[in-house]
């Protein structure tokens, strides 16, 4: 016990010092692994005088301040996505795995791309990924803009499916291949980690947008597949982490949206619920933003951890005040039941990194530490977010300005934001996050 207690610490405090190698000595207690994601390169960025032309994401906007590492009104240079993999290379962390959860190419109008290029960037993402990590096995999931038109990923196969089974075989096995030509989605075994899965699924067949999805109750049959997959694991006695695009859940900027289609959200909340004690972990992309969810079975017992992970594109609309810093995360989790133990937020400081002409990636903020809690289980999060819901929390306000990647530590959020946020931590399922609405709209008074 004593000794466990002790390689705990000294892995606090390796870990507290991103950049530098570890130091000869016992093994770090904790399995460890990487979180990117919307990447959405633009190869059109460069810099000009002209600040409607340094990238096509801005839409003839003009860029505020574009440096070598980006602007806010651009989606990623490579350059910035590049000095975010060679954080992660030169890091001195040991990850065994890294998961990916989509949205590679730019946010630009449909007709200036086409299924070719959505290819060609993707496959300029994974090769990138492939050299400067030749060893690290990566589990990517298909997002709603790696598709040509966006939006619109089909149930059946495609080009780009057949494309990207094709540029991920290196980390896949035949059957994960084959489903992934068909659907997009697949689950695949961890090689270093033998009882623990990945389900990688094609959220994006249940994204609003989508129209070739529209009146189908089970599009691909994924929630079959996923059914039977879990029920799998389940008799193997395996752990299964969730990776997809679109989260889960209500969106926490909102009132009353969830992510993806409300009847679909349903559907899978169900799945999750049915088999919580084979789900280790969910991570999720797509909002940009750093959140967490709470799933709750339906007596209300929290019995699930969900992560959204923030962006590596700092884009932002042109309407909009708030955005995200570029970032990166490492997870840690008990080699044994893969239960998560913590996370390592890392970001870039773009304003910062523009000014000065480099990339000093630097950790944000560790999730136990700064909010004073054991771990990641769904009892731990849970009560955190109790605590948030108090008045003036502190918690809540460093909360609230790491959902930005602490792009603006002077945000403020509202009582009602609040509101928002908070019933989209603790609820993912209509009943109960109808019922957190009414509740803090008659405690205070909104
Ligand atoms: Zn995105
Ligand atoms: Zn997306």
């Amino acid at each position: 016990m004593a000794l466990r207690a002790l390689l705990c610490c000294l892995g606090a405090l390796w870990l507290g010092r991103p950049g530098l190698a570890l130091p000869p000595g016992p093994a770090p207690a904790a399995g460890q692994f990487w979180h990117v994601t919307d990447l959405h390169l633009d190869p059109t960025y460069h810099i000009t005088d002209d600040h409607t032309k340094v990238c096509a994401s801005s839409k003839g906007t003009n860029a505020s301040n574009p440096g070598p590492f980006g602007d806010v009104m651009c989606d990623s240079p490579y350059y910035l996505i590049l000095s975010a993999f060679d954080f992660i290379k030169n890091s001195g962390q040991k990850a065994s795995f890294m998961i990916w959860t989509g949205d590679s190419p730019p946010h630009v109008p449909v007709y200036e791309l086409s299924t070719d290029t959505v290819i060609t960037v993707i496959a300029n993402m994974t090769t990138t990924v492939q050299s400067l990590f030749p060893n690290l096995q990566v589990f990517p999931a298909l997002g709603n803009h790696d598709y040509w038109p966006q939006d619109q990923l089909p149930v059946f196969t495609s080009k780009v499916y057949n494309a990207v089974a094709n540029l991920w075989k290196p980390w896949l096995d035949e059957e994960a291949i084959q489903t992934l030509k068909k659907g997009g989605f697949y689950s695949q075994k961890v090689s270093s980690n033998p009882n623990l899965r990945i389900i990688s699924l094609n959220t994006n067949l249940y994204y609003g947008p989508n129209i070739v999805t529209l009146n189908r109750s089970d599009p691909a049959n994924q929630f079959e597949w996923l059914e039977n997959t879990l029920n799998i694991s389940q008799q193997n006695n395996e752990k299964v982490y969730i990776i997809a695009h679109i989260p889960v859940g209500y969106l926490p900027f909102s009132m009353g949206t969830t992510a993806m289609r409300e009847f679909y959200n349903e559907k899978l909340i169900s799945i999750f619920r049915k088999y919580s004690s084979v789900i280790a972990g969910q991570f999720y992309g797509h909002t940009h933003k750093d959140s967490i969810m709470v799933l709750s079975d339906e007596k209300g017992s929290p019995v699930n951890s969900a992560f959204v992970a923030p962006a590596v594109t700092p884009v932002k609309g042109a309407l909009q005040k708030q955005t995200n810093n570029p970032g990166v995360r490492l997870f840690q989790y008990d080699p044994h039941d893969y239960k998560l133990l913590d996370m390592l937020q890392f970001y870039l400081n773009l304003t910062d990194a523009n000014l000065k002409g480099e990339s000093n990636w630097q950790l944000e903020y560790t999730l136990t530490q700064t909010y004073d809690i054991e771990d990641l289980q769904p009892k731990s999060l849970y009560g955190l977010a109790k605590e948030f819901a108090a008045l003036d929390s502190k918690k809540f306000m460093k909360y609230y300005n790491y959902y930005f990647v602490s792009y603006d530590s002077n945000v403020v959020c509202s009582d009602l934001c609040k509101a928002f946020q908070i019933c989209a931590i603790m609820n993912l399922d209509r009943n109960s996050y109808v019922d957190c609405l009414k509740r803090y709209y008659i405690k205070h008074n909104l």
